[in-house]
């Protein structure tokens, strides 16, 4: 006999609030986790609707008060079917509960939506309001939040009531004041939070290139024949993939389907998002993770009701309730973000073609760098490669320069700018052409360490070291633990104690040293903390208010300056020695995405890539623009380690706030799965890459396996057991399937 838990509410808050039902034996092959069935309920039976969320064999209640499902609802190809079978598929895949699946891929409603939303605007003229404004300031004692009020709606049309009061502080008594008086109006309105821009009128008209035709046709060929695969577009940086999606998405919407593109947050800029409100019009909506679940919620509700045909978000954006999905892109399919950091830690790729399978839907992947998973996968023949050789508008792609900052040292040029680098950089700037300059991540410096003894500053709560901020204060970016900067080492008194400047502050200084006048801007973490800082700092690049850029990997994605004819890379092989199995391939990516920066308009352009490992493979391919060189090599090393794609990984973590408990847990459950399965390779327990983050020690295990399902069924081994288990309840345990990031 089987069982099954369902749930009847789904927009409800409490989504583990389900009812144990019997399943009739007749009905066991047709009840699966999402399908949709009808139950007798309550005290008089009456027949209602609810979903399959989870099946099992032992029933957890009296079998004797459980009642047994009516029926299956026939061809229910209802949205929310579709969705819980893909949390279903979360919970198998990534490990988590069903309950925290389903929140992934369910918005919750929540009672903010159902409040209308109020806003104000002038009852009166502009003129009049003008009048009004100056009486008012005539006055000695006027209120500043009227004032603030008439000046702000004399700028907008409508003001949002929760802008006007939270914001700019507006007081509410103020407000109602000049309702009174007539000068303004209040409204409600119930609104879809539809985040709003103005689309320009400037439309370029493309018309596809041979190539990018022939890529569009075949895969719209196989749509119309009803083949749906997944494709993996290979195109070189600027060889015009997106005009091909857009291409393919037309079709697919003229058949009434709808169609999920996702695009890393990173690049989810103004310029992207641009192309596709030209293209579909208010067809389109976005989703961005500074939404409030509010507005996300809404943007869900409109895929729901047939209002857009086009989500365009990152990851989540997947989750889209579109009632009848054709078609999922998935651009810069290589990105880190596509794999969710927190639990069920799903990976955006797999997800989708898992739930592209439920509905017919295809699948296109495109990277100028694929990741090693896709392009096996497209090797040997699961997906299907189509690749775009050059760029749309015939450009050359920039040619490239290695130099070895080795020999620069030997030379007695100690700068983090090569002479080489300097001498292009002073051509560019005679010739009023633009030049960028980037700096690994990882690159960013900014702790605090000890010149004597090598001491690092670390949290106390955190074993990580604590990073300097301006007013001499010490912060820990993990748990927000902050100490006034330290004059002398803790560990050895000496007074050499100090921080490394982030690296891209001090390659501005070293820039402006070295051409004085020069025009810089900076793009990191600290100088995009505002809202819209990625926009502005870029807007204000591509309107040539600076000669130069200096950033992080932030600049590198998606934008197109015409200008910039000149790339460094100051760095290259600061993230080749991250001691993790996929340090060349970030690098790779890294370096060809920022090389292919360089000579996007009509003047060549030239990239320099300064590195001490100039025969580094991953290095070298990307300099000669040789992907396939690049994977050959990578996928031999992947091979003779076992590492991803020629296998597969589980991370498995525990977490405590007590350090022995930690430990002892991560040893029996090392033990139960050298029990269950003791072919299976097991490295750890050992500490996370992080020991200790906020007071809570983690310890890690990985294990390896050729098959995917034998390390699934190891976690549902664990899961099963903790379930059970009576001691170390006070430990957390999280699984990670190939995971991307050291756990
Ligand atoms: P990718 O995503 O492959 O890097 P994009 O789709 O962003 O490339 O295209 C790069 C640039 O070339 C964009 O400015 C785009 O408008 C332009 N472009 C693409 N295809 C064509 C075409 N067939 N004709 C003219 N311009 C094109
Ligand atoms: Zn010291
Ligand atoms: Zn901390």
């Amino acid at each position: 006999m089987k069982y099954a838990d369902i749930i009847i509410d789904i927009s409800h808050e409490r989504l583990d609030k389900t009812f144990e039902y019997i399943v009739p034996s007749e009905l066991e092959n047709q009840v699966t986790e999402g399908v949709q069935v009808v139950i007798p309920f309550g005290q008089g039976n009456r027949a209602i609707k609810g979903y399959v969320v989870g099946l099992h064999d032992k029933p957890e209640f009296d079998v004797t008060k459980l009642k047994p499902i009516a029926r299956v609802v026939k061809d229910s190809i209802a949205i929310e079917s579709q969705l819980i079978s893909l949390a279903a598929f979360l919970k198998r895949n990534y490990g988590s509960t069903m309950n925290q699946a389903l929140k992934t891929v369910i918005p919750i409603k929540k009672k903010e939506n159902e409040k209308l939303k109020k806003e104000i605007s002038l009852a009166v003229s502009l003129e009049q309001a003008k009048i009004e404004l100056t009486e008012l300031l005539t006055r000695t004692n006027h209120a500043i939040g009227k004032e603030r009020l008439l000046r702000e709606l004399l700028e907008v049309d409508v003001l949002d009531w929760d802008l006007a009061t939270k914001k700019l502080q507006i007081p509410t008594s103020n407000i109602r004041d000049l309702e009174k008086k007539g000068i303004v109006r209040i409204d409600s309105v119930r609104t879809f939070r539809n985040p709003h821009i103005n689309v320009d009128d400037n439309k370029k008209i493309i018309t596809l290139n041979d190539e990018q035709e022939a890529a569009a046709e075949e895969i719209k060929a196989d749509i119309d024949t009803g083949r749906h695969k997944t494709y993996l577009i290979h195109g070189v940086t600027g060889s015009g993939k997106t005009e091909v999606y857009m291409d393919v998405m037309e079709h697919v919407i003229k058949m009434g389907q709808q169609v999920i593109v996702l695009i890393p947050e990173i690049a989810l800029t103004y310029q992207t998002v641009m192309r596709f409100y030209a293209r579909f019009g208010d067809r389109v909506s976005i989703l961005n993770s500074r939404m409030s679940p509010g507005e996300r919620f809404d943007q869900f509700e409109r895929a729901k009701s047939g209002e857009i045909s086009i989500m365009v978000g990152p990851r989540s954006a997947l989750f889209t309730p579109f009632a009848n999905l054709g078609l999922i892109i998935i651009d810069e399919e290589h990105e880190p973000s596509y794999k969710s950091e927190v639990v069920p830690r799903y990976h955006a790729r797999e997800t989708a073609i898992y739930r592209a399978s439920l509905t017919g839907a295809t699948v296109i992947l495109g990277s100028a760098t694929p990741s090693l998973e896709a392009y096996s996968r497209a090797v040997s023949g699961e997906y299907k490669l189509i690749t775009l050789h050059s760029r749309a508008m015939g450009q050359a792609m920039a040619s490239c320069e290695i130099v070895d900052l080795r020999a620069e040292l030997q030379s007695g040029n100690r700068s983090m700018l090569s002479n080489r680098l300097k001498e292009l950089m002073a051509d560019r700037l005679a010739k009023k052409q633009q030049i960028m300059l980037f700096l690994n991540r990882r690159g960013l410096m900014g702790f605090v360490s000890c010149r004597a003894c090598g001491h690092v500053l670390k949290c106390p709560h955190c074993d990580v070291a604590l990073h300097l901020h301006s007013g001499g204060i010490m912060k820990c970016h993990y748990c927000g633990y902050t100490a006034r900067a330290a004059k002398i080492c803790p560990s050895c008194g000496s007074k050499y104690i100090g921080s490394f400047k982030a690296g891209t502050q001090r390659l501005e200084e070293i820039v402006k040293e070295t051409f004085p006048g020069v025009r810089v801007l900076r793009m990191d973490a600290d100088t995009t903390s505002g809202k819209n800082g990625h926009e502005e700092i870029l807007s204000a690049f591509a309107a040539h208010e600076a000669d130069v850029l200096i950033g992080t990997q932030m600049i590198v994605k998606g934008h197109d300056f015409a200008n910039v004819t000149l790339v460094g890379i100051i760095a290259a092989d600061i993230s080749l020695n991250e001691s993790d199995y996929h340090s060349g391939e970030r690098t790779f990516q890294l370096l060809t995405q920022a090389i292919g920066r360089a000579g996007r308009g009509v003047e060549e352009g030239i990239a320099v890539i300064q590195t001490y490992q100039p025969e580094n493979y991953a290095v070298v391919s990307s300099a000669n623009q040789d992907y396939e060189g690049f994977y050959q090599q990578e996928i031999a090393y992947r091979r003779l380690l076992a590492y991803p794609p020629c296998s597969h990984i589980l991370g498995i973590q525990v977490s405590c706030d007590r350090q022995q408990d930690a430990i002892k847990q991560a040893d029996i459950l090392a033990a139960l799965v050298k029990k269950c399965d003791p072919e299976i390779v097991i490295m750890g327990p050992e500490d996370a890459y992080i020991g200790k983050l906020k007071d809570v020690y983690r310890r890690v295990i990985y294990l390896k396996a050729d098959e995917y399902d034998r390390l699934v069924s190891v976690k549902d081994a664990i899961d099963k057991f903790l379930l059970e288990q009576k001691q170390y309840r006070n430990t957390t345990t999280w699984f990670d399937f190939d995971p991307i990031n050291t756990l």
